[in-house]
């Protein structure tokens, strides 16, 4: 007779990423204990009939801003991640574009004491800039579990890391096997066309797109493919948007580069039509694009050139988001608690299967994060990170029923079919029956403790700026010419020249 577990769920349809079958899940002290035959499962403190849901593992985020500290108006740690709850995300990656940035170890304790009140899992993404690379190995220690290079300005005014930074931040990181996520779009073809625009008079909604066209993502995503296969540094690609630059992935995967590439739902299902009407509200980093991006991003993800689906949760207030200015409408909005409606309403259109889903949503961010094979996954002993998943359910997204502070959306009015109705963290509901469970919160923790990143493959590591500080012993201190120089040089030169064991 075994013991009672915490709970057993019956009649869900469970989801891999390769398979989907019926079958119960018992849960107990925050994991996964078996999966099999209802008749097969331990008693348990409480049974939940599950039956015509399915049970999916909880999505992993790789990208949201809580805002949390710096920006309590658009969103907290609290607010952000019952977000993430009622959405079905039951692990968050955090971004460093807080006030004060997560460049320093302060900044982190800040930060880590906020995010004492999450509801769900998380990472926090350390800030990569030129002022913080004498500190990485320091933030790793204290916490981060991997880094942010903001390469396009973006919200926060954090400058670009120069490529030399960029390239010591990778030297640096490739040696612990650590990730860096990168938001690639070039600074300067953005700043000059954003000036330009601005002086002819242009603040339109489509303005925004011109100053940010699919090239300042070519080139941006191929220098920073071409520091990590150089420095064997591992990267994460963030909110590709550009039909035009995934050759550029395709390739670098092919060859070798350890880089995961997320989209956004933004980027597959909206597009410059929508633009005309939702104009500020749809005003985010980097732009949404033309119709003829949306369907290579689909193909995209089929195919494995990207990997995941992430969200670029950024929310501002609802002043901030409706300017008459293009320019001063801030960038982003929020998207943790609708991503996985967004996307189940897609696998009902026959856009992807359920098991597609699974993987983009939680099996390959798992991997990138060095959190598989704890978190991704239904199996006996993967942590209770679970969404149950109602595919019949109709609705629209209303966003005055949003967690975030901003509850302000492009997506408010959209028909869904399909919805997250319970999601559990580690064995304990954080939502159920489409309500927060307010207890919960501050149930959240770290993933850092879980971590486990592949053996690192850092290459070149004779020539990295570390190595060479190091090296030039036993050279002459003086740049000068020694006496006689020339002529000794060529006597050398012509006496190897004429030595018997010449290769002539
Ligand atoms: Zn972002």
């Amino acid at each position: 007779m075994s013991a009672e577990v915490d709970y057993v769920i019956d009649g869900a349809q469970v989801v891999s990423g390769q398979a989907i079958i019926e079958a119960s899940v018992a849960i107990d002290q925050g994991l996964i204990v078996a999966v099999g035959l209802r008749e097969a499962m331990p008693p348990a403190r409480e049974r939940i009939d599950a039956s015509g849901l399915h049970l999916l593992p909880g999505a992993i985020d790789s990208h949201v801003h809580f805002r949390d500290p710096g920006y309590p108006h658009k969103e907290t740690w609290a607010t952000g991640s019952a977000a993430a709850a009622c959405g079905g995300v039951t692990t968050v990656f955090e971004m460093p574009n807080t006030n004060p940035p997560t460049g320093t170890i302060e900044a982190l304790r800040i930060k880590q004491k906020a995010a004492e009140s999450s509801f769900v899992d998380f990472g926090i993404h350390g800030l990569l800039g030129d002022d913080t690379i004498d500190r990485l190995e320091d933030l790793l220690e204290a916490g981060v579990t991997s880094f942010k290079a903001f390469v396009g300005n973006t919200f926060g005014n954090l400058p670009a890391p120069s490529d030399g930074a960029l390239l010591e931040g990778f030297e640096i990181l490739a040696r612990h096997g650590i990730r860096t996520v990168v938001h690639a779009e070039n600074s300067s073809i953005m700043a000059r066309r954003e000036a330009q625009l601005k002086a002819a008079g242009r603040h339109d909604p489509l303005a925004h797109l011109d100053a940010r066209p699919a090239v300042a993502e070519i080139e941006a995503i191929g220098r920073v493919v071409t520091l990590a296969e150089w420095t064997g540094a591992r990267i994460h690609i963030a909110h590709h948007s550009a039909a035009d630059s995934l050759f550029v992935l395709r390739e670098a995967k092919r060859r070798g580069v350890d880089v995961t590439v997320e989209t956004c739902p933004q980027y597959l299902l909206l597009n410059t039509e929508h633009m005309r009407l939702l104009a500020g509200l749809m005003r985010v980093n980097p732009p949404i694009r033309e119709p003829r991006h949306n369907e290579p991003l689909w193909q995209a993800l089929h195919e494995g050139v990207i990997d995941m689906i992430a969200t670029d949760h950024a929310p501002h207030s609802p002043e901030e988001k409706t300017r008459e200015d293009i320019w001063r409408c801030d960038c982003g909005f929020p998207g943790v608690q609708t991503q996985m409606s967004l996307m189940l309403t897609e696998v009902n259109r026959g856009r992807a299967s359920l098991m597609d889903y699974v993987r983009w949503s939680a099996e390959a961010p798992a991997r990138a994060w060095g959190i598989w094979p704890l978190k991704g996954r239904i199996a006996p002993g993967a942590h209770a990170d679970i969404v149950l998943v109602d595919l019949t359910r109709e609705s629209r997204i209303d966003q005055r029923r949003l967690q975030s502070i901003s509850r302000i959306t492009p997506w408010h009015g959209r028909r869904i079919q399909g919805a997250p109705v319970a999601t559990m963290v580690r064995g304990r509901f954080v939502m159920r029956e489409g309500e927060l469970v307010e207890s919960a919160r501050g149930w959240g923790r770290s993933v850092k403790a879980i971590q486990n990143m592949p053996t690192p493959r850092p290459r070149h590591v004779e020539t990295t700026s570390r190595a060479i500080v190091a090296s030039g012993a036993g050279w002459p201190m003086t740049a000068r010419p020694a006496e006689g120089a020339q002529e000794q040089v060529w006597d050398l030169i012509d006496r190897a020249r004429h030595a018997p064991h010449s290769t002539e």
